[in-house]
Order: structure tokens, then C-alpha cells, then sequence
């Protein structure tokens, strides 16, 4: 019977931690953790044990692994801090300007002044092997480890280590008394395992953002000052022992006096991190979402802002409900708000977002961290090789939530994606654009990195409307969710997916938008009316090609459409405008720089001819996109 049970909760698990990626020879190593962790909340100071079984999938024998200590980016002289002085426009969060005496402004990182009570770091000792003692050796955010003993393909090994850290003055997303008041954002606070997947390691150090980590699961044990409340990644154990908000209804809590500590056990199944943040004087709300997902509310007992933070709440419950809806249901049973941190950051089954907020704002950014759920944390795409799929992906599900979700009283011609487009076109005005494929640190400036991430990350979806209709590319989303959740999928899997949903061909569509810096300009460059005979010719001006529509107004406000089909997508889109009338022209090869098309007015008199009247195509130049007559 025993033996039964056994066998019954091995496939219980193992099914439920296994990934659908349909990619054949995809893989992905998997972790356990054990964390038991004590904080000093005077000192804001921490140390613990962190037992790591560690599973080799691939069909390499390691001889090294890397684990990341963030922490120590908070350290003057860090990368992260070279990285503020050499960019032009830093994070303002993480510099203070000052006038220099030639009265000019100057910035000083304010990692380079933190004191050694102030900085961050994270120190690793007695690491071991299966017991047997490790070398290895500190590289500003990386700890490069050395194998006793090799680790073959499909083996295990556990790693066992102590470890130590400092909670930085806040700088950057983690950190100790942020602005708010919040005492613990503890984010990237523990030696993490980089990960090794089907594209080798990704131990890359932390220099200013995006994070990529190993599935797994994590058994964490916190102890700290009992009056703190704790919010986290995670099912907390032993909630009626914990209290703080936590316990089922009818539970009478009592702590001993005497007793001065809590020691909070936290199980997450199948994540890829684990974020805490902890305040003495937090407010912790639940409400039940769909699924009977359980949200929980971590906020400061603050009269400014609790009416906002109360009003939040049923609005989360119509964010995951329109996620679950428009991408797939969120497979956990738990998900948390907590305020900390120095604006908004995902991280797994919970958030950290500043709180001193109005209230479209504070929908706002629980919107954009919540979405993160589906794009980052489950569909785990390298945020560091592919921030534009995190960020824009997000940002443009978001923006359709709150559009959708909000009270819409006087926005109801409110074009949710109209800033992303903006965004962009900014860009390629200063000419500044690089191409998506950068590298998330490595982007010029913060600007740069910002609009492509997420203005031109977005404009990918909302373009894909334009290009194989706003059918298949919701159900693009829900597809990709549905076979790469639980995995690292990439660029290239998301194009095989709408490829897979609509039957267009799509490589020139992730190619052109995501790996160069190709624009889109066609243009109206001749119209010839005889009587009812009229003769077009467009032209092409950027390099990136795209299908056309194009929509005729007659002066008797009648209309009509003409779809010229991009040869390259082997593909005709569903009619847009199911109400006009649409003729489906020869395709346009995109060497030929004109295009040449005629019809027949039967009578009428035209008003306009323009180009992508939704302007969802992100076209460089509009003013050549119509004629009037
Ligand atoms: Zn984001």
C-alpha cells in the first residue's frame, strides 16, 4: 500500500512539473530547493542553509555550474555601478544629480556611495558536492563552481552550501526601507542556480536587468521578528501556526510572549524564483479570484493609501479572469500584490509594485506585473536575449486588460496601443533604433532598451493583427500559451505558432521586425482617374515589406477595399472589414519598389484612397499614405 502511494505521488508530480514544449531535443535542467533562512530585521542581515538537488537533463556532462548573486551588484565598483556612469541617461531611481561647480548637472551613482552597512552582497560558504568540498571562486554577480565530480547526463547531484547576505539601502527593485516606507523587498536575495538549457548557460551577471532561471521547486523556511508580515512566493504551510492574516477562518492565532521570532514555511511548486517582502506594519486582504485562486494584498497600514489599495482588489479579480480568459487559466492556486520594491517588478506568484499611487496607476502597474505571470514566468522566455517578448507582450495584454476592464466612461475611442506606436516612431526618428535581438544590457541608453522592449514589442502583436487578422492572433497567444508554458520558448516559437494558428508564412515577419532595424514606408505615389477608370501606383520606400490594405471613400460616403497580399506570407488574410466590400488583388513581390493597380468607380466619385486606415502597421511615414481628391 505504501509502495502504491509512493508510485501514485511520484506521477502526481512528475506530470504536473513537466513542460509541453513540442520542440523535439528541448530540455531543461530542473531544481529543488531547501532554504531555511534567518533575518535580522535590526541589521538587515541574513544567513541560512540552502540545500539544492540539482538535475541534469541535457545530454552534457557538466564539469561547472553558476549560481548568481545578485546582491552584489549593490557594491561600489560593481558592473552595475560602472554600468550608471557610463550610460547616458541612467535610472533616475539609482542616481542622485547634483550641480556641478561649472553649474552644470551631474549624475553620481548611488551604488558608489552606499557604505559597508549600506551595500549589498550575498557570500557563499562550505559549498559542497554530495559532500565533498567545492572550489570556486566570486565574479562580481557570478559564482563560478568547479564539479568534484562530473555530472553526467540525466544525473543528480545536491548541492549543499551556507550562505550570508546584507539587504541593500534600496537602489534598484530589492532592498531594505524603500521610499515608501516598505522594510524588506527581498527579491534576488538568494545564491540562485543559473540556468543551462537547450541553448547553453545563461549565467549572465546582473548589471541592470531581466532574469532567466532554472523550473523547479522551492521548499523556503524564513525566520524573522514575529511582528513582520510576510508576503512571497509560495504556499505558506503553516498558516494557522503563522497568522498575520494567513490562517483559516475561526483560527484564534496566539504567540507566546515570550517568543520573538516566526519561522514562515513557504512550498512553491514549479517556479523559477522565489521574492519575499516583509513589513512590520503591512495590511494583508484576501479575496477569492476565479478558480478560487486566492489574491493576496500586502499593503502599508497608511490612510492615504488603503482606499485605493481596497478598490484595487476587485479589479485584480477582473485582471486574472481576463488573462485567464484571453491567454489560459493561471495554473496556481495563489498569487500576491505586495508593495515594495521602486515600482513594479514580476516575479513568481506574486509582485512587487510601489503603492503611493492614484488609482488608475495602481491598476495600472498590477495590470502590466500580473501579465508577467503569463509572459515571463510561465512562457519563461530569456528576458536578457528576448526582453521585447516579456516586456512587449506584456505591456500589450495589459493595456487590452485595462481598456477592457476599466470603467469606460469618456475613453471609449482611446486607441490602448497608440503610445507604443508613438514610442516607436520617436525612435526611429532620433535614429536611434537597434535591433530587438540585443542583448538587454547591452542597448545604448535606457531609452533605447525601454521603447524596443516594450513600445516595439507590442507593436509586434498589434501588427500581427494587421497582418494575419485580430482572430488568429488572440488565439496565436492562447496557442503559444497552451503548448510552451512551463518552458523557455523563443522568439522563433511564438512565430511557428501563429504560423501554426493562421497558415501564413511568417519568417520575414520576425526576421525583419526583430533582428534588423528595417522600416515600413509605402507610399501613394500616383492615382490617375479617366471617368471611372482609376490607376494606382504605390510604392515601396522602407525595406521591410508588409500586405496593404487599402480603402477607397466615395464622395457618396460608400466604400470599398483592396487587399494586396505580401507573396512572402503565401497567405490572405480574412477580410478586416466584413461590412465593405473587398477585392483581393495580385500579390506585391517585394523587389519591386511599384505596384500597379486598377478599378472601376462604376459611377462614383472618390473622396479618399489610403493605406492601413487602423494604422496598426507601423508605417514611418504617414503622410504619403493617402490622397484626397
Ligand atoms: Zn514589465
Amino acid at each position: 500500500m505504501k509502495k502504491l502511494i509512493f508510485l501514485l505521488f511520484t506521477v502526481s508530480v512528475s506530470s504536473y512539473a513537466q513542460h509541453k514544449n513540442p520542440n523535439p531535443g528541448y530540455w531543461q535542467q530542473h531544481v529543488d530547493y531547501k532554504m531555511d533562512v534567518t533575518m535580522d530585521v535590526e541589521k538587515f542581515q541574513y544567513s541560512g542553509t540552502q540545500e539544492l538537488v540539482y538535475t541534469n537533463n541535457s545530454n552534457d556532462t557538466l564539469k561547472k555550474v553558476f549560481y548568481h548573486l545578485y546582491f552584489n551588484a549593490f557594491k561600489p565598483g560593481s558592473e552595475m555601478d560602472a554600468r550608471l556612469t557610463s550610460i547616458s541617461d541612467p535610472d533616475k531611481r539609482m542616481v542622485k544629480s547634483f550641480k556641478g561647480a561649472d553649474g552644470i548637472e551631474k549624475k553620481q551613482s548611488k551604488i558608489a556611495e552606499l557604505k559597508p552597512t549600506e551595500i549589498g552582497f550575498l557570500n557563499v560558504v562550505d559549498l559542497k558536492q554530495d559532500g565533498v568540498a567545492l572550489k570556486n571562486k566570486v565574479v562580481g554577480t557570478i559564482l563560478e563552481v568547479e564539479l568534484a565530480k562530473p555530472l553526467l547526463p540525466k544525473a543528480k547531484t545536491t548541492f549543499t552550501m551556507k550562505f550570508n547576505g546584507q539587504v541593500p539601502v534600496m537602489v534598484r527593485r530589492a532592498g531594505r526601507n524603500s521610499e515608501e516606507g516598505v522594510a524588506l523587498s527581498m527579491t534576488q536575495w538568494y545564491p540562485k542556480m543559473a540556468e543551462f538549457d537547450f541553448e547553453g548557460w545563461h549565467a549572465d551577471p546582473y548589471i541592470g536587468r531581466e532574469f532567466h532561471g532554472v523550473w523547479g521547486n522551492f521548499d523556503v523556511k524564513l525566520t524573522l521578528d514575529k511582528n513582520y508580515t510576510v508576503g512571497a512566493t509560495g504556499y505558506l504551510q503553516n498558516k494557522n501556526e503563522i497568522g498575520h492574516g494567513y490562517q483559516d477562518a475561526g483560527v484564534n492565532v496566539s504567540i507566546p510572549k515570550k517568543q520573538k521570532t516566526l519561522t514562515w514555511h513557504f512550498v512553491a511548486p514549479n517556479v523559477h524564483d522565489f521574492a519575499w517582502g516583509a513589513d512590520p506594519n503591512f495590511i494583508h486582504d484576501k479575496v477569492l479570484g476565479a478558480n478560487n485562486v486566492e489574491l493576496h494584498f500586502f499593503y502599508k497600514n497608511d490612510s492615504s493609501i488603503i482606499e485605493n489599495w481596497k478598490k484595487l482588489q476587485p479589479e485584480t479579480v477582473k485582471l486574472l479572469d481576463f488573462f485567464n480568459k484571453n491567454i489560459g487559466n493561471y495554473p496556481y492556486k495563489q498569487y500576491s500584490v505586495i508593495q515594495g520594491g521602486d515600482g513594479g517588478m514580476e516575479y513568481a506568484m506574486c509582485t512587487l509594485i510601489t503603492g503611493k499611487r492614484s488609482l488608475p496607476s495602481l491598476i495600472g502597474v498590477t495590470a502590466h506585473e500580473m501579465a508577467h505571470m503569463w509572459f515571463q514566468h510561465l512562457l519563461a522566455t530569456n528576458e536578457s536575449k528576448h526582453e521585447w517578448m516579456d516586456e512587449g507582450f506584456t505591456s500589450f495584454i495589459s493595456d487590452f486588460a485595462v481598456n477592457q476592464i476599466m470603467d469606460k466612461k469618456n475613453q471609449e475611442d482611446e486607441n490602448p496601443f497608440q503610445s507604443a506606436y508613438g514610442n516607436y516612431y520617436y525612435m526611429v526618428k532620433k535614429n536611434g533604433q537597434q535591433p530587438l535581438s540585443t542583448h538587454a544590457d547591452r542597448y545604448s541608453d535606457n531609452m533605447n532598451y525601454g521603447i524596443s522592449a516594450y513600445s516595439k514589442g507590442s507593436v509586434f502583436i498589434t501588427q500581427l493583427a494587421y497582418v494575419i487578422g485580430w482572430d488568429k492572433t488572440l488565439e496565436t497567444l492562447k496557442r503559444f500559451y497552451h503548448d510552451f508554458s512551463f518552458s523557455h520558448p523563443t522568439p522563433n516559437d511564438f512565430k511557428r505558432t501563429a504560423e501554426r494558428v493562421s497558415g501564413a508564412v511568417l519568417d520575414w515577419y520576425l526576421v525583419d521586425w526583430t533582428q534588423t532595424t528595417n522600416t515600413i514606408d509605402y507610399g501613394v505615389k500616383k492615382v490617375e482617374v479617366n471617368q471611372n477608370k482609376v490607376n494606382v501606383t504605390l510604392e515601396r520606400i522602407g525595406q521591410m515589406p508588409m500586405p496593404l490594405d487599402v480603402l477607397v471613400i466615395y464622395e457618396d460616403e460608400s466604400s470599398e477595399t483592396f487587399y494586396i497580399p505580401n507573396t512572402l506570407m503565401r497567405y490572405t488574410k480574412a477580410n478586416p472589414y466584413p461590412n465593405i466590400s473587398r477585392t483581393v488583388l495580385n500579390g506585391w513581390d517585394w523587389a519591386y519598389e511599384t505596384y500597379n493597380f486598377k478599378f472601376d468607380t462604376k459611377g462614383k466619385k472618390i473622396k479618399t484612397l489610403v493605406i492601413d486606415p487602423t494604422q496598426l502597421m507601423a508605417d514611418v511615414n504617414k503622410a504619403n499614405n493617402s490622397k484626397d481628391f
